[in-house]
């Protein structure tokens, strides 16, 4: 099986193609660089020992994207590539748009022509918006909190809508909920950009002492310690339930979550992240952060009745494999 992997040099898609490649398929990614570099290429080659094919290509550019459709055969999609910040999709709205929605209507066009039938599409438990947890499949989408949000749920209604013109084709909806965590050889993880303002990339640098100290937005929630709680999953279970989703294609559209099912607070996951590593790591708090959710987690019931998938690594097995490939990068 030949697997087309857009996205495929970022941080989950890396993770995925080593999963792919263990598991015996043939990968071919597409890339831009704008999140990546050549560099996760041969890192790529020294945990695997394969050298997957490669194109630079910006997946919004059509004509360029189906040279790839031409010269190689392709059985199944998996569409990574795409902007992830939420802060700079407020800032950039267009962009995000643009980069995200027309990414997805260019690779379901070239899938429709080249007779690509199964596709996976990365999601993500934003497209829920502000709603109770845990969060099921079926709960009807609200309005997001920001332009990103959107941009997955118009995908994910174009995908539909392709699937519902296209009986024959198979397509695949994953809803990531919040990946951390690194492979264990600490090759691959996670980049940060400086305008990153996720908890786990700022409690890395406040490790590295490149930050004085973490501010956690607002104590006065209604959680087990007043600050956000969410649902964080290691990055390689979340790559494996890519090789289960295309183990496992259903004709029509199907939606997973892909989650732990269970909710860890920020002060809980600075804890696991202290005691885990022996480092300290100082915290203040601040004002909430507009737009955050009180408290995010799955219902992965789904994933694990029909893909047979569930998370196997534990909150302390994220915390240190972040840090090792934090550690080991200081290094390059
Ligand atoms: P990432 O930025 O590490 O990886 C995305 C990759 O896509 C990068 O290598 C980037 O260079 C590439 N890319 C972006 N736009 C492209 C384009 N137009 N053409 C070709 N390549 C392009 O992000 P990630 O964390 O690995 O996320 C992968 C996917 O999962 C994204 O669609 C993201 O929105 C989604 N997702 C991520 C999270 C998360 O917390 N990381 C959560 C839910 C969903
Ligand atoms: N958070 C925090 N300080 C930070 C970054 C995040 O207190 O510097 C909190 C945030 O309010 C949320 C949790 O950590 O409760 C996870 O935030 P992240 O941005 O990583 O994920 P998301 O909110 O997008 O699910």
């Amino acid at each position: 099986m030949a697997i087309l992997v857009t996205g495929g040099l970022g941080y989950i898609g890396s993770h995925t193609v080593v999963e792919l490649i263990e598991n015996g398929y043939k990968v071919i990614i597409v890339d831009n660089y704008i999140n990546s570099n050549s560099n996760i290429l041969d890192q790529l080659f020294k945990i695997t020992g394969v050298n997957p094919l490669f194109y630079k290509i910006d997946v919004t550019q059509k004509d360029k994207l189906e040279k790839v459709f031409v010269e190689q055969k392709i059985d199944e999609v998996i569409h990574f590539a795409g902007l992830k910040s939420i802060g700079e999709s407020v800032e950039d709205p267009l962009r995000y748009y643009y980069n995200n929605v027309v990414s997805t209507m260019v690779i379901s066009s070239l899938c429709i022509k080249y007779k690509v039938k199964k596709v996976v599409f990365s999601s993500s438990a934003t497209v829920y918006g502000n709603q109770e947890s845990p969060l099921k499949e079926e709960t009807s989408l609200k309005k997001t909190t920001n332009p990103y949000g959107e941009t997955k749920v118009m995908s994910e209604r174009i995908l539909t809508d392709v699937s519902y013109a296209h009986p024959e084709f198979s397509i695949t909806l994953l809803r990531y909920f919040n990946p951390i965590g690194a492979h264990k050889s600490g090759l691959i993880g996670e980049k940060i950009k400086s305008s990153t303002n996720n908890l786990v990339p700022y409690i890395s640098k406040v490790a590295k002492k490149e930050k004085s100290k973490v501010e956690i937005f607002g104590k006065d929630y209604n959680t087990i310690d007043g600050t956000g709680v969410r649902d964080y999953i290691h990055v390689v279970d979340l790559a494996k339930g890519h090789v289960k989703a295309v183990q496992s294609f259903k004709l029509g559209i199907t939606t997973y979550n892909l989650g732990t099912g269970k909710g860890t607070s920020v002060l809980e996951l600075i804890g696991a992240f202290e005691k885990v590593n022996n480092v300290s790591i100082p915290y203040e708090f601040v004002q909430r952060r507009l737009g955050d959710i009180e408290v995010s987690y799955a219902d992965s019931s789904k994933a694990e009745r029909e893909l047979g998938w569930k998370t196997e690594l534990s909150i302390k097995d994220m915390v240190k494999d972040a840090w090792n490939f934090e550690k080991k990068r200081r290094t390059y």
